[in-house]
């Protein structure tokens, strides 16, 4: 305490002489004296403001304790406002009190810390710490620390001196600032000089090996962004390691975190963003209340940048829009204009992702050249002022001499971003050339917006840009090869919504839906606890597997907790196989929504999920990662298309062979294959002849052979081995069968088949679910069968094929919507019957082994495999084939 009196005294003695020209100035000057007391966490301070001559502007004090004020010399009550009316010269004492608090969880917003903090490790004020101006002033700092502090501020001179109670440090900055910065702490300090700049590294002394890397690249991009905008402004430039986690640049350095610097990229990547904000944000101000353009720019110039260098700039840019997509919603979304700063990943992508982007646009808009030239223009006219997005457009289209509002009035006063449609896409050969049309649609409002398109061919690729403009748009070219595909804005130019296509499942799908929930079954309900209860703070909706509908499912995004949960196996109709790592995270489309995800959690212990549950939030950009040691061992994205593909030419189905096969040879190629599906067009005689044929040749090579129909429904197994066993005769089973009630085609059509097999006495296998049920879940999904309903139909359902629910939706579109039925629903029933058919046969081949099986159904269940034979080979793991009358769809073979 003693020191502490010492140090008040000298402080005291301070001189004001820095006030000699305040009057002839246009705006205020401050001089800041402060003092601390470590121990106690304070700060004691002198601000001494002096105004021009009829300026008045109030000054905020905040929270801070008020010790005296004198306005021009005299003294006046303390104010019970947070602000203070002043003109002429200001006199406010002070002090306040900064404790070291808990660490703010910054999971939320990495890197950005509200806090002040005076204690003995160090000093970090960079929030409402001095009474402050709400427009710009010329600042003057004094400061006393203790002998082992070095300090740091704004400064192009930094003068320190040793007195006897401390180090007196002054910092020179003579130009205008919007506030002021302090740091001290146990510093090691580095320098070495780059052209007239110093440039210093301050690092904590555990981490001074770092200093030379950091020097090193900072003197790189120096010379970089001085190549593009001109001379480095100040004559120091400093690289500070902060206790507090920021990322931080003030003019003259920047403050990072100390578990950031000691990050390996960090050098690559953040420094040299923090070393372009000396040009943008701290040489040409923000007016944030006109919006914040500069994270924008320096993303672009910065981070885009050098993966562009690297060949990553589409890789780069494509992140951007999928973390648009998926953090950004209707809820949270802002028009690019109204950016201030980063709070959540929904602003981070507004503010620099649409922002980095608008900046692309812009390049490409008026070209690289006159790009450069508008922001030297901008620095030129704008340095040390607070400058806003209509400077920008005012640089802009003095060096295009173009007209840009449209452009900066689309991209910055909207919210959201367009999304357009390809329909129609149609190819006419005329002559000797091919014409490609299409039509463009753009949901929502209209932009006016460059389209680039390649159309490949049998030759050479065509590139072309077209201009869209309308709300729906016809396009026609010629192109003089035949065309096969074309592709809109493979390189992502445009910020525009992403079709499902180009959208891998990735954890920022999860972690951005505003319908999250988590997952969990009655053995993790105490078990997981911890983990449960810390994903409600971060937005999620704990729901018990049990409880869970598939409209809840359809409806978010999931995180399931178990992987051989219920949940799990009816969507994906597999359980996970175990994880070779200690814990694993795989994110997969939503099988009942393909713009949500799944995320699917598997772990060998509750505290490694807990641990690798926290983690996750820094790895958004990925669909699998796996941990061990709580270290990450591997991550990947799952492969999306790169641009919009529209297919150009019908392409070929299946296998075509070269030569007609004969019957002879198939059955040579397949009289080992453990299930022969035979597909049909119901009405179709002759595939019905080809189904007896095959059986009849199958059954010459293996007496040990089953045929499995979709003809009949499961519960009607007993009157067909009535029937085959002679127990009944053909009308009786006919009857019990049901058979016109429930299947309805000409009885003929499979007479000669059910005969076939009564002769020879082939067991036939009813695999179809009643068709009441089918029709129920079309009608209103699976949600709405009753219990006793939930029992007779199959737990786990592979809902994940997405080729097949395209097909499906085609189908859909042509019968069903005018019945008003949903797709939703009607995909379930689909996959409910295929899954009923593949548990069936599953059931007989498991309890007979030795038995081979051929299957009979509608092609529609067999083509591509999609409809039972995969879900088949998933239960069981036996090789298949598939055969399908030419007219019924093509042949096919799978997994042989
Ligand atoms: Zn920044």
């Amino acid at each position: 305490m003693k020191i502490i009196k010492i140090i008040f005294t000298a402080l005291m003695v301070f001189t004001f002489s820095f006030f000699c020209e305040a009057s002839e100035k246009s705006h205020p000057l401050y001089s800041l004296e402060i003092t601390f007391d470590v121990e106690n966490n304070l700060l004691k301070g002198i601000a001494r403001i002096t105004f021009p001559e009829g300026l008045t502007t109030p000054v905020s004090v905040g929270n801070l304790s008020l010790i005296s004020i004198e306005m021009n010399e005299k003294p006046i009550p303390l104010p019970s406002k947070e602000k203070i009316q002043a003109q002429g010269t200001l006199v406010i004492s002070y002090e306040v009190r900064f404790k070291q608090s808990k660490m703010e969880n910054t999971l939320h917003n990495p890197g950005v810390v509200t806090k002040n903090i005076i204690s003995k490790q160090g000093i970090c004020l960079t929030k409402t710490w001095y009474p402050a101006l709400d427009i710009p002033a010329q600042y003057h700092l004094r400061a006393l620390v203790p002998e082992n502090f070095t300090a740091l501020s704004e400064a192009d001179t930094i003068t320190e001196q040793k007195v006897r109670a401390g180090i007196e440090y002054t910092f020179d900055f003579p130009y205008l600032r919007d506030s002021v910065t302090f740091i001290a702490s146990k510093y090691d300090v580095s320098k070495e000089m780059f052209n007239n700049i110093e440039v210093f590294a301050y690092f904590f002394p555990e981490d001074t090996s770092l200093a030379k890397t950091y020097i090193d690249h900072s003197k790189k991009y120096l010379a970089m962004y001085q190549e593009m905008f001109g001379p480095y402004p100040y004559k120091r430039f400093s690289v500070v390691e902060n206790f507090l986690p920021t990322g931080y640049s003030l003019p003259t350095f920047t403050l990072l975190g100390k578990t950031v610097v000691r990050l390996p990229f960090i050098t690559t990547t953040s420094l040299g963003h923090e070393i372009l904000h000396q040009w943008f944000g701290n040489y040409v101000y923000t007016d944030y209340e006109n919006g914040n353009w500069n994270e924008g720019l320096t993303s672009y110039l910065a981070d885009h940048l050098y993966d562009e260098k690297k060949g990553d700039g589409r890789k780069h840019r494509k992140k951007l829009l999928l973390d648009y997509q998926n953090y950004v919603n209707t809820h949270n979304e802002i028009p690019l204009d109204t950016f201030q700063q980063r709070t959540d990943s929904a602003t981070r992508s507004i503010g620099y992702g649409k922002g980095a982007f608008f900046f692309h646009m812009l390049k490409n808009q008026v070209g690289e050249e006159i790009f450069y030239k508008a922001l030297r223009i901008l620095i030129e006219e704008n340095k040390f002022t607070r400058t806003s997005w209509d400077d920008i457009f005012k640089s802009f289209e003095s060096a295009s001499n173009t007209d840009l509002e449209w452009f900066f009035d689309q991209w910055l006063s909207r919210k959201g971003l367009p999304q357009i449609e390809v329909t129609a896409p149609q190819v006419l050969m005329l002559g000797e050339n091919y014409t490609v049309s299409f039509r463009a649609v753009q949901h929502g409002p209209v932009y006016k917006l460059p389209l680039p398109v390649r159309i490949t061919t049998d030759k050479k690729d065509i590139t072309k840009t077209l201009t869209l403009e309308k709300k729906c748009q016809y396009f026609e070219f010629t192109v003089p090869k035949k065309p096969l595909q074309m592709i809109i804005d493979e390189n992502y130019d445009i910020f525009r919504k992403l079709s499902d296509d180009e959208c891998p499942p990735v954890i920022s799908g999860l972690l951005g839906d505003p319908q999250r929930r988590v997952v969990f079954s009655e053995s993790q309900k105490e078990k997981a606890k911890d983990v449960i209860s810390f994903l409600e703070t971060r937005g999620f909706t704990p729901v018990n597997e049990k409880d869970i509908k598939d409209s809840d499912i359809a409806s978010s995004s999931l995180l399931l907790l178990d992987s051989k949960g219920a949940v799990y196996s009816r969507l994906f109709g597999r359980a996970e196989t175990s994880p070779d790592t200690e814990v694993s995270l795989k994110t997969y489309t939503n099988p009942l929504n393909n713009s949500k995800v799944i995320t699917v959690l598997s772990g060998n212990s509750e505290q490694n999920l807990k641990d690798i549950v926290k983690k996750m939030f820094h790895y958004g950009k990925y669909s699998h990662l796996r941990f061990q040691d709580k270290k990450n061992v591997f991550k990947e994205t799952a492969a999306s298309s790169n641009g919009m593909k529209i297919s150009l030419h019908t392409p070929v189905v299946g296998i075509r062979p070269e030569k007609t096969i004969s019957l002879e040879t198939i059955i040579e190629n397949i009289k080992k294959t453990p299930v022969i599906y035979v597909g049909e067009k119901h009405t179709f005689y002759e595939d019905h002849k080809v189904q007896l044929d095959v059986i009849r040749r199958l059954h010459e090579e293996n007496p040990n052979l089953a045929i499995g129909m979709e003809m009949f429904t499961q519960s009607k197994q007993q009157a067909l081995d009535d029937y085959l066993s002679g127990k009944t005769n053909e009308e009786e089973f006919l009857k019990s069968s049901d058979y016109f009630k429930d299947w309805k085609f000409n009885y003929h059509l499979y007479r000669e088949i059910l005969y076939f097999a009564k002769e020879k006495q082939i067991p036939v296998i009813a695999l179809n679910l009643k068709r009441e049920l089918i029709k129920k879940v079309a009608r209103n999904g699976l949600d709405n069968l009753t219990a006793d309903e939930k029992k007779k139909i199959p737990e786990d359902m592979d809902m994940s094929d997405n080729e097949y629910r395209k097909r499906l939706q085609k189908t859909f579109s042509h019968h069903d919507k005018a019945r008003g039925i949903k797709f939703e629903n009607f995909y379930q029933s689909q996959i409910l019957w295929d899954e009923t058919m593949a548990h069936s046969i599953d059931r007989f081949l498991g309890q007979n082994p030795e038995h081979q099986m051929v299957v009979i159904a509608g092609a529609g269940h067999i083509a591509y495999g999609s409809g039972i034979p995969k879900r088949t080979y998933r239960l069981n793991g036996k090789e298949y084939v598939t055969l399908l009358n030419a007219k019924a769809g093509g042949s096919q073979k799978g997994f042989c």
